[in-house]
């Protein structure tokens, strides 16, 4: 393991404890494959990683158990168009956590997360309102073409 992982992983840990929670060792193995996939994860991808890290794929139900504690405890973030879960990029950082923006790449599956002005989802929140609606979740994904695939795709098109 990296020691940079390692510092997050600490880090990760030291959180919790300031929750009243806990980094149990099987949370803490779950954390350090999301820091380690080059991607966001299902649920699913999350099991057969585990299988070939450690040598024994955990339930789906305690997959899910873990997955949902790591998010409340934001070290990891859920994509809800997606239905996968990827490592917040910030464990490390000491300011406060911005309103979490995910630029998602339809071709390649690259997340980005990128932080948002709270005035920005304000406004949104303002403007849904205004139609009535409620504005459920407190992250935007937003889908497209990343920078790599942005340029290929201008590249196939000369
Ligand atoms: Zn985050
Ligand atoms: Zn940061
Ligand atoms: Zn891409």
């Amino acid at each position: 393991m990296t020691n940079a992982k390692q510092a997050i992983l600490d880090k990760a840990s030291e959180h919790c404890q300031q929750l009243g929670e806990r980094l149990t060792p099987k949370r803490e193995r779950l954390l350090d494959l999301l820091l380690a996939a080059d991607g966001p994860k299902s649920a699913y991808d999350l099991i057969s990683d585990h299988q070939a890290a450690y040598g024994d794929a955990p339930a789906a139900m305690s997959v899910y158990r873990m997955l949902n504690f790591l998010v409340e405890a934001g070290l990891a973030h859920k994509l809800a168009t997606t239905n996968q879960f990827l490592a917040c990029s910030h464990i490390s950082c000491d300011h406060d956590h911005e309103v979490p923006q995910f630029l998602i790449c339809d071709r390649c599956q690259a997340v980005e997360e990128v932080g948002m002005q709270r005035s920005l989802l304000t406004e949104l929140k303002a403007s849904a309102s205004s139609v009535g609606f409620e504005m459920g979740s407190q992250q935007l994904e937003v889908h497209g073409l990343c920078r790599n695939c942005a340029q290929a795709a201008a590249n196939a098109e000369l």
